[in-house]
């Protein structure tokens, strides 16, 4: 066993190591290579995590042993030993999984402080207010962290302290105010933990705080391995989808000081602005500061070009540093520094998360830059992401009056109902309300319901804080620290300063997140629009892409939305909503008439309207394929409501209604019951409905046919695709093209015109795909249903899974994400064989798919590998297909050129 490497010095290893060292000791050890100014430290693997978790929650064997090696090394590099009473080596001890997982897991600093090696810190800086302050921080911390103990009890403790000594800042507080509170933090230690669960620490029966450093630092590492485990962790790791069984690292690193007095400070800052991707350098920092301060919001923070006025020098090696290391990562990098008198040491960096909008613009500068190329600009930006900049706006047209501003954390505007905690917005997602979390500011427990959120707005904290990284994280709006909001949680109100307001539970508000502007009310929200960068980055996408990207679009104005995104075509038409609405009755009508004279005027009516419907989608496609699909859904939706309907009759029999009328309610009731399937998803639907009722297919063709030759002879270029919904045998095919040439043969004549409309079938059915050589014969075209074909292939019902089971099926990972999300494998399978099979039996065939999963980045990236021409998602997600199908395409040739 003792020949695995379980712990690396930074300097031994570099940014190629994130999944061994975790992303932030991988980039600690490569900053430590380029010869930048990086504490010295030590990181323990995240296999080692996984080891301790499978292992029941102990070190591996010989884990002590190097740990304490490469204690001793520090030792003598850094000249000082940990625990030392005259002076003490102290370190931090900081996860850092492969991943990064924002506020996720908790870091603590100054270990080594106790009783005897505070005096040495004193007796070393000749700063007993630093060091007091400094020891304070620690047993906070580590108490929280790795006692358990409510972190509000030191809060509380903090306030009482500033309120008896009358100021208002902790920077404020004396060398024995602190002292002083390290006192009431260990009786707060001693009566809130209990001996049971740290008999280590006990000592006649009450916990004591550990004074023995080198258990200080064994159980921090441990605490940080099991933190990996928390409820927390796991939550945020199976909504970005980061594999459980990955582990976190350890870093074990030399402290530095920025709460040294004024020549010290802490800061974070991004080396372009994250929001909206300028050149600029962007962050805060805060003098006499240290660790979490930034972000916490404890202390209003300063922007970091205030630094060049404090502190010259510094600032101008940080520009330094900020330029060495976009140099070297080629991208926007995120860093965490501190300042110690004068001297600055880096303490984090990465490739910083950034917004869409952020994303698009350093892509384009980047390559204008000459930093990188076209394709790895294409292959940045993550389709996914875009969703972001495809949400609606406030509408600068609408008049609002703002109720309160505040930061503009995360693109994107929202309307909702005010809730005041993450429970309450869940519970009112559940019952199909919009909300908007407002918070004084959000911390890992609100998780669950930011992701329920429309939006969140807090009344503290800044565009770093938790609520801002996460939002931007999510795509969600978010305005941050708007600060004329006072928040009572408790009691579900918060006043607006100046205003005269208060927002209660329920209120509705508007929030943007691109200007930081709140209101009261319901403004109107726009379409979003892809132009500038967002056009560049698409515009490159196209020329690498090779398959085509359709959009799913049942009215005009959808195509016309479609098309504006970039599409090519329309992949699915359905005709389903053009029988609701006003032609609810003809279709009524028409699926309940007592005779052929009654059925067929319904019919005629139904074809007028038919007409119209396809002229308009036609000339908004015109020149491109519009697939329409022929009538799909069983004939009772369009019905009345059994149940509904029994009630009416009951009542009209109270109210004493003529026989007449009820003889007619009730021979409708008898009509519609009949109807009534056990399983209509599996009933009389699709196809079969084609073959029962050939005058309602006849209708749509004719309709389609009518529109087409219309449009035709005013010398447009419709081009039209039938396509047959639910077939499983070539014969339900074969039937129905027969008998729509025949109509279409009837309607070209009738207007003298000549038109081609390929007919073709979905594949949604096991077996059509199983068959699809067979079917293939007589089709033109096929377009995977994969919605249909996954409810098929699991025998799920998609509407009542998500209510029902698939929650419990993701949390075992019985299922790894939703299959009607993200194509599943066994319904990859199918399509696979599909196409092959209906290559095989009509070599010109084209090939298509037109569930949601087209819309889907990852199912794009599946289907280009299949082969197939196109896929066809919602207008929105247009441009999402279109920047996935480049990236498949770049993905295979960066792979391909690795093997060479
Ligand atoms: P997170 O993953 O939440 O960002 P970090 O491990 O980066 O947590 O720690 C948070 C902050 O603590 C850092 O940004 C830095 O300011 C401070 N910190 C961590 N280690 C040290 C250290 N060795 N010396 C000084 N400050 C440190
Ligand atoms: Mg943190
Ligand atoms: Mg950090």
């Amino acid at each position: 066993m003792s020949d695995v490497k379980r712990v690396y010095a930074f300097r031994e290893g570099d940014a190629s190591m994130k999944y061994v060292l975790g992303g932030k000791g991988a980039n600690l050890a490569e900053m430590t290579k380029l010869g930048l100014p990086v504490p010295p430290g030590f990181t323990i693997t995240c296999e080692t995590c996984v080891e301790y978790s499978q292992g029941g929650n102990v070190f591996p064997e010989g884990l002590q042993a190097e740990i304490d090696q490469h204690v001793a090394d520090l030792e003598g590099q850094m000249g000082k030993r940990l625990g030392d009473a005259g002076d003490p080596l102290l370190v931090s001890v900081r996860s850092g999984a492969a991943f990064s997982m924002p506020g996720m897991m908790d870091t603590i600093l100054n270990l080594g402080l106790n009783d005897t090696s505070v005096r040495g810190l004193i007796a070393q800086t000749g700063n007993d207010r630093f060091a007091w302050d400094s020891y304070r921080r620690f047993v906070q911390m580590f108490s929280k962290v790795v006692l358990d103990v409510e972190g509000d009890l030191f809060e509380n403790a903090l306030t009482t302290m500033r309120q008896a000594r009358g100021v208002t800042s902790d920077n404020e507080l004396s060398a024995e105010d602190l002292e002083r509170l390290v006192a009431q933090f260990m009786e707060i230690v001693g009566s809130h933990v209990s001996a049971d669960e740290f008999p280590v620490l006990a000592e006649d029966g009450r916990v004591a705080f550990p004074q023995d450093v080198q258990l200080q630092l064994r159980l921090a590492i441990e605490a940080v391995f099991k933190s990996w485990m928390n409820r927390r962790a796991i939550d945020y790791r199976r909504l970005y989808r980061i594999p459980d069984d990955l582990g976190t690292a350890v870093n074990v690193q030399t402290m530095v000081f920025g709460n040294k007095g004024d020549s010290s400070a802490t800061g974070v800052a991004f080396t372009r602005n994250p929001a909206d991707g300028t050149k600029e350098f962007y962050g805060d920092f805060l003098v006499n500061a240290q660790g979490e301060d930034v972000v916490a919001g404890i202390r209003n923070t300063t922007p970091i070009a205030e630094l060049h006025d404090v502190m010259p020098e510094v600032a101008a090696e940080l520009e330094g540093v900020f330029t060495a290391l976009e140099n070297h990562y080629r991208d926007m990098c995120d860093i965490e520094f501190t300042i110690e008198q004068d001297r600055l040491w880096m303490l984090q960096t990465r490739v910083g998360k950034r917004t869409a909008k952020a994303a698009l613009k350093i892509a384009v500068d980047m390559v204008n830059e000459s930093l990188i190329e076209r394709e790895e600009a294409v292959l940045r930006v993550d389709p996914g992401q875009l969703d972001q900049l495809l949400h609606p706006q406030f509408d600068t047209e609408a008049t609002y009056e703002t109720l309160a501003k505040g930061l503009n954390a995360s693109p994107g505007a929202a309307v909702g109902e005010v809730v005041f905690t993450a429970d309450d917005a869940v519970a009112a997602v559940a019952e199909g309300r919009k909300v908007i979390l407002v918070r004084w500011e959000t911390t890992p427990d609100d998780l669950h319901g930011m992701i329920a959120a429309e939006g969140i707005l807090t009344s503290h904290g800044g565009k770093t804080s938790h609520a801002a990284v996460v939002a931007r994280g999510m795509g969600k709006p978010c305005v941050c620290g708007a600060e004329k909001l006072k928040i009572d949680a408790g009691r579900k109100r918060a006043v607006v300063s100046g205003a005269d307001v208060t927002l209660s539970e329920g209120d509705i508000i508007s929030i943007d997140g691109t200007t930081g502007t709140v209101v009261l009310g319901s403004v109107d929200l726009v379409e979003p629009e892809v132009s500038g960068d967002f056009d560049t980055i698409l515009g490159w996408a196209d020329e690498f892409r090779t398959m085509g990207v359709r959009a799913n679009a049942d009215t005009p104005d959808d195509a016309a939305l479609g098309r504006k995104f970039g599409a090519a075509g329309i992949g699915l038409c359905r005709t389903e909503h053009m029988f609701l609405g006003d032609r609810k009755s003809i279709v009524q009508d028409m699926i309940l008439a007592q005779d052929d004279a009654a059925r067929n005027a319904a019919l005629a009516q139904l074809l007028d309207v038919q007409t119209e419907d396809y002229l308009g989608i036609f000339e908004a496609m015109d020149g491109l394929p519009v697939t329409v699909r022929l009538l799909d859904p069983p004939l009772h939706e369009f019905l009345d409501d059994p149940r509904e309907l029994a009630i009416e009759i009951a009542r009209a029999e109270c109210a004493g209604a003529s026989d007449a009328e009820l003889a007619a309610k009730r021979k409708l009731l008898e009509q519609i019951d009949h109807m009534a399937e056990a399983n209509p998803m599996l009933g009389l639907r699709g196809c079969r409905l084609g073959i029962m009722h050939p005058e309602i297919y006849a209708m749509q063709v004719r309709a389609i046919t009518r529109a087409a030759c219309q449009l035709k002879n005013e010398g447009k270029d419709p081009r039209p695709e039938i396509m047959i919904p639910l077939v499983a045998l070539k014969d339900e095919l074969k039937t129905l093209r027969d008998e729509s040439e025949k109509v279409l043969a009837d309607v070209t004549a009738e207007c003298g015109t000549e038109i081609d409309i390929p007919i073709g079938t979905m594949i949604e059915l096991p077996r059509a795909a199983l068959m699809a050589e067979r079917i293939s014969k007589v089709a033109d075209f096929f377009s995977f249903g994969t919605n249909d074909l996954t409810q098929t292939t699991f025998g799920f019902s998609r509407d009542d899974i998500e209510s029902k089971f698939l929650p419990r099926y993701l949390e075992r990972k019985i299922l790894p994400r939703n299959p009607f999300e993200t194509i599943d494998d066994g319904v990859t399978k199918l399509v696979e064989m599909g196409c092959k099979l209906g290559r095989e039996g009509n070599p010109g065939i084209k090939l298509g798919v037109c569930g949601e999963h087209g819309g889907d980045p990852e199912s794009v990236k599946v289907f280009y590998k299949i082969g197939l021409d196109y896929v066809s998602c919602s207008p929105y997600r247009v441009p999402l297909a279109r920047l996935a199908a480049a990236q498949a395409v770049l993905a295979e040739k960066t792979a391909g050129s690795d093997n060479k």
